[in-house]
């Protein structure tokens, strides 16, 4: 689960994380109310910033006003006119893709002098089965350029299972970092902080890119990026609170109400199957059969007529699809009963009328796949019925041949 930035910021500097003053806004009036405090306080720059789901803020522009999504302002007019600028416009970003975000929220904030620009990231490096810290000088870049183009730049920090991250490797990142006196200090301080954060709040990835450092010599995170482990959000309900759907792909949100695995892709073969394992391997299938997939959807073991139902809601909401491939293994479930309950899904009025249209072809393999087949063929539906995945790949080419 993502969090904005403006909410990251909040639980960071509850965890004595520094981070810039500031507060989230959702009209003209709220912000102009911030950026003037701010002024008062004796700040010569306010920053405003949208708040979505995506990075990439500052080179990103908003459709209608062309703004920038991360706008430097010198007065408290300045910081109006930007407010006025983002609420309510689509900010569009190398993360966002074309359709863009809608900017609801924007964080009003103090701006900071800059003397350097690092990047800093904690997460999971699940080839070592270890959380790993990684930072380099290179801030403000993409990170993924900076492993492509200049991967000795990045330094990591492994950190031993039931450990926290140790002072001397919060100095030995530092000291890469090129910080010194105060500065090392305040890093450190920040780093050993930070990891606390990550790991009292079950967080999957803390990234903060730009870490800067000020000409007084302090450490701060200037931008954040958090999100948490969902399989641990029951831990935390202060937490789970914080989740934004608006800001969710509406099917995926849809499909994990009804406790289904669904990913939206790009292509027009959807897949509804039982276990993730064979859903990648559906997938495989389908891109082999010169087809392209539309999701990924996992209904689990137990494969009955209502998750059949929702499955095919879900999948039939997604306009690009001009086919549906399901392939279940009948272990626990046995054929004739999934069988049984594709009919009787497809029976169903709303989606009866749906896939007039569209071919479905029902792969079922396992505890009577024989008579699976002959339910299904027996049917008078208009579903195809295949029992070796050769032949589903077969049907799903014909799709495309014709
Ligand atoms: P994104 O990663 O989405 O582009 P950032 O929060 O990293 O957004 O902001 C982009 C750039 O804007 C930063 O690299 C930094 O140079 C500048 N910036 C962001 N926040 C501040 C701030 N509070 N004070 C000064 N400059 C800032
Ligand atoms: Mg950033």
């Amino acid at each position: 689960m993502n969090i904005h930035e403006y909410q990251a910021k909040a639980l960071l500097a509850e965890h004595g994380v520094a981070v810039p003053a500031g507060k989230a806004a959702t009209t003209t009036e709220e912000a102009t109310k911030i950026a003037k405090e701010i002024f008062d306080g004796g700040s010569g720059l306010v920053v405003v910033k949208a708040q979505i789901h995506a990075g990439g803020r500052g080179k990103g522009k908003t459709k209608n006003s062309g703004a920038k999504g991360v706008i430097l302002c010198r007065s408290v007019e300045e910081a109006t006119a930007a407010a006025d600028s983002l609420l309510g416009d689509v900010l569009v970003t190398i993360q966002t893709g074309e359709a863009g975000q809608l900017v609801k929220t924007i964080y009003v904030t103090d701006g900071v002098d800059i003397e350097s620009e690092f990047y800093l990231s904690i997460l999971l490096d699940r080839t070592r089965s270890q959380h790993v810290v990684m930072a380099s000088t290179e801030g403000g870049v993409e990170i993924e350029q900076v492993a492509e183009e200049t991967p000795e730049k990045i330094i990591k920090e492994w950190i031993e299972p039931g450990l926290s991250l140790q002072p001397s490797q919060a100095r030995r990142l530092a000291f890469a970092l090129g910080l010194q006196g105060d500065a090392l200090k305040s890093g450190v301080k920040l780093f050993m902080k930070l990891f606390d954060f990550y790991d009292k709040t079950d967080a999957s990835m803390v990234e903060v890119n730009p870490l800067v450092l000020t000409p007084d010599q302090q450490v701060i995170a200037l931008d954040a990026k958090v999100t948490f482990d969902e399989n641990a959000l029951y831990r935390h309900d202060d937490l789970a609170a914080l989740r934004d759907e608006s800001e969710e792909n509406p099917l995926e949100l849809e499909a994990s109400k009804f406790g289904l695995n669904y990913i939206k892709l790009d292509g027009n073969v959807g897949c509804m199957v039982n276990g993730a394992g064979l859903a990648m391997a559906t997938m495989d299938i389908i891109k082999l059969s010169g087809g392209e997939p539309a999701n990924f959807l996992d209904v689990g073991g137990g494969a009955n007529v209502e998750t059949v139902k929702n499955g095919f809601r879900i999948i039939l909401e997604d306009p690009n699809v001009k086919g549906i491939l399901i392939n279940i293994f009948g272990g626990i479930v046995r054929c004739d009963r999934v069988a049984n309950g594709v009919l009787e899904a497809i029976k169903d009025p709303e989606i009866a009328k749906k896939v007039e249209q569209i071919p479905i072809i029902v792969r079922l393999q396992g505890t009577n796949a024989e008579e699976a087949k002959e339910i299904i063929d027996g049917s008078g539906l208009n579903v195809i019925s295949a029992v070796l995945l050769k032949e589903a790949a077969e049907e799903v080419s014909k799709i495309f041949a014709a």
